[in-house]
């Protein structure tokens, strides 16, 4: 993976990192570049609250916003920030507004590389409306002074539309910091990740590609 200056990552629910990019992010670190995580809401409409349930819908949002910051900590990022919007309703926020934000991250940070979703690509409203904010904020920058912007993408027609990925990182020397984030988010992957672990125990050839391989695609500015 090249070093980068500083690495900006939008996404727009906690845990939304934790799948397909944890380890791209913890090797960032590793190299010593500084790595932002702007996380747009808290999640807090998910509902995934156990059964027998563990909380209530009033603090879902507490217990998801402590288990991204153990995430964070997992991953050894220091620059996390909680944007305060809606989940499930960010692809109703002002177009204008959110691209403003976005633009004033770019600004403050000055990132090399910029890592969110691929709009249209990402099959939930949030994660497109997300994607399409970012891919404003950077095409208002000339294209000769824009960062890098590599998106995920995982809609069933991805790769047919945008051909295959452009990037696969492999991550298997920071595997354990990327299972770490995944079980950091209890609420949501506590399920779903006994099941991991025992394959992984079984080294699952299919769980392994997908554990250690993160694919990215360039964005493509028609500018
Ligand atoms: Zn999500």
């Amino acid at each position: 993976m090249e070093k980068e200056r500083q690495v900006l990552v939008v996404f727009p629910h906690p845990d939304d990192e934790a799948f397909g990019v944890s380890g791209t992010i913890a090797t960032h670190v590793q190299n010593g570049t500084p790595v932002t995580y702007a996380c747009l809401t808290l999640g807090e409409m998910g509902r995934n609250m156990g059964n027998p349930p563990f909380t209530n819908r009033e603090n879902l949002p507490k217990i998801r916003r402590e288990e991204l910051k153990a995430a964070a900590q997992a991953l050894g990022i220091q620059d996390l920030r909680m944007l305060g919007y809606r989940d499930k309703t960010v692809e109703f926020e002002d177009e204008e507004a959110l691209t403003n934000v976005m633009s004033d991250l770019i600004s403050e940070l000055n990132p090399s590389l910029v890592i969110t979703f691929y709009p249209g690509y990402s099959v939930h409203p949030d994660h497109d409306a997300t994607g399409a904010a970012v891919v404003r904020a950077v095409e208002r920058i000339p294209a000769a002074a824009r960062p890098k912007l590599h998106c995920v993408a995982f809609s069933n027609n991805c790769v047919q539309e945008l051909g295959e990925a452009d990037i696969i990182n492999n991550i298997t020397h920071v595997a354990d910091k990327k299972l770490a984030a995944i079980q950091a988010h209890r609420s949501q992957t506590e399920q779903m990740f006994s099941d991991v672990e025992e394959k992984l125990k079984n080294q699952d050839p299919q769980i392994m590609v997908w554990i250690n391989n993160e694919r990215f695609w360039t964005y493509k500015f028609t500018n």
